[in-house]
C-alpha cells in the first residue's frame, strides 16, 4: 500500500515535507509550495531538494509518488477574466516548480462557476488548462472531484468526462477524494458501480491518486467537511473497502483528515492524526479509542 498524509513544506522546503512524512511511518506524501491561500513562494533551494530526494531514496519513498498540490486561489472556472489570467500564469509557475523538485503529479480544484452556468464555467475550465498544457511541462495536473458546495465545479462524473475528452492530454488525470465523492451524492458502499461508470465515461486508467478521508456529514450533503478515519459518516470498513480495490490499491493514497485537539490542554494544542492512521488502515483494524489515544501518546 502506498500511503501517506498532507505534510508542510517547510523552512527546508521538500526536506521539511520528507521528514515530516518519515515520521508517520508514510511512503509517498502531499504538499503544497506555500500557502495555499496565498501567492508567496520562496525560491527553491536545490541543496535542500538534492537532500529529500537522497532521504527519500533510504526511507523507500518513491519520487513518481509523491504528489503536490495547487493553492485553492487558482480558479479556472471563474467568470472573470482577470482571474483565469492569473489562474493560468500561477498554475504554470506551480508546474515550473514541480519540475524541479521531481514531483510528477499536481493536484487542482477544477474552481467555481460563481454567477455563470455550468457549462460556461466548464468551458472556462477547458480553456485555461489548454493554455497551461500548451507549454509542456512534463507534470500531470489531476483534477479533484469536488463536494459540490456553492458552485464548485467536477462534481460528478459528466463535468470530469467533459474536461478531460476536451483538453484530450496524457498530461491530465484525475484525483479521487472519498469525502468529496460522498458530499457529492456516490454511494462508496457501492464504490466498483462509481468505477464502472467511469470507466464509461472517461477510463481508469485516468485516476493517478485517491485522498482517503471520512466526512462529517451524510450522503449528498455537498458540504466538504473531512473526518478522521472511522470517525465519519462513512465508515472504516467501506474505506478499507475502497482503498482494496484493485483500481485503487496500486496508486498513492494521501489523508487529509483533521488534526485532533487536545480537551484538556488549555493552550488548545492540535495533533496529527496521520501515523496512528496509516498503522490502522495497515493492520486493517478499525480502533474506536484512537483518537484518544492520540492524545495520549503526544503528551507522553
Ligand atoms: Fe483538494
Ligand atoms: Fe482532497
Ligand atoms: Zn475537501
Amino acid at each position: 500500500m502506498i500511503i501517506g498524509s498532507h505534510v508542510s513544506y517547510g523552512k527546508e522546503g521538500l526536506l521539511t515535507s520528507v521528514k515530516e512524512a518519515i515520521s508517520y511511518g508514510a511512503n509517498t506524501f502531499m504538499f503544497y509550495t506555500g500557502a495555499p491561500t496565498n501567492t508567496i513562494r520562496k525560491d527553491i533551494d536545490s541543496q535542500n531538494t538534492k537532500l529529500a530526494w537522497d532521504l527519500m531514496k533510504e526511507n523507500n519513498i518513491d519520487i513518481n509518488n509523491v504528489i503536490c498540490h495547487a493553492p485553492y486561489i487558482i480558479n479556472p472556472a471563474t467568470p472573470d477574466l482577470e482571474k483565469r489570467n492569473f489562474a493560468i500564469n500561477f498554475l504554470i509557475q506551480e508546474l515550473q516548480r514541480c519540475q524541479q523538485l521531481g514531483i510528477k503529479y499536481i493536484v487542482l480544484h477544477p474552481g467555481s462557476s460563481v454567477d455563470i452556468s455550468i457549462d460556461e464555467g466548464l468551458a472556462n475550465i477547458v480553456t485555461v488548462l489548454k493554455e497551461v498544457l500548451r507549454k509542456n511541462i512534463p507534470v500531470t495536473i489531476l483534477i479533484e472531484t469536488m463536494a459540490g458546495k456553492g458552485s464548485e465545479r467536477g462534481i460528478n462524473i459528466a463535468e470530469l468526462a467533459y474536461i478531460i475528452k476536451e483538453i484530450d492530454s496524457p498530461y491530465l488525470g484525475v484525483c479521487l477524494d472519498t469525502c468529496h465523492l460522498h458530499d457529492s451524492g456516490v454511494d462508496l458502499t457501492n464504490f466498483s458501480s462509481y468505477l464502472e461508470e467511469f470507466a464509461r465515461e472517461i477510463g481508469l486508467e485516468k485516476i493517478k491518486c485517491l485522498h482517503l478521508n471520512d466526512s462529517k456529514n451524510i450522503l449528498g450533503a455537498h458540504k466538504d467537511r473531512h473526518a478522521n478515519i472511522g470517525f465519519g459518516q462513512i465508515g472504516f470498513q467501506t474505506l478499507l473497502n475502497v482503498i482494496n480495490n484493485e483500481v485503487i490499491n496500486k496508486l498513492p493514497i494521501i489523508l487529509e483528515t483533521p488534526y485532533i485537539g487536545d480537551y484538556d490542554d488549555d493552550k488548545n494544542r492540535l495533533y496529527p492524526p496521520y501515523k496512528y492512521e496509516i498503522k490502522m488502515l495497515r493492520e486493517k483494524k478499525f480502533n474506536p479509542d484512537l483518537l484518544n489515544l492520540i492524545r495520549l501518546e503526544y503528551k507522553k
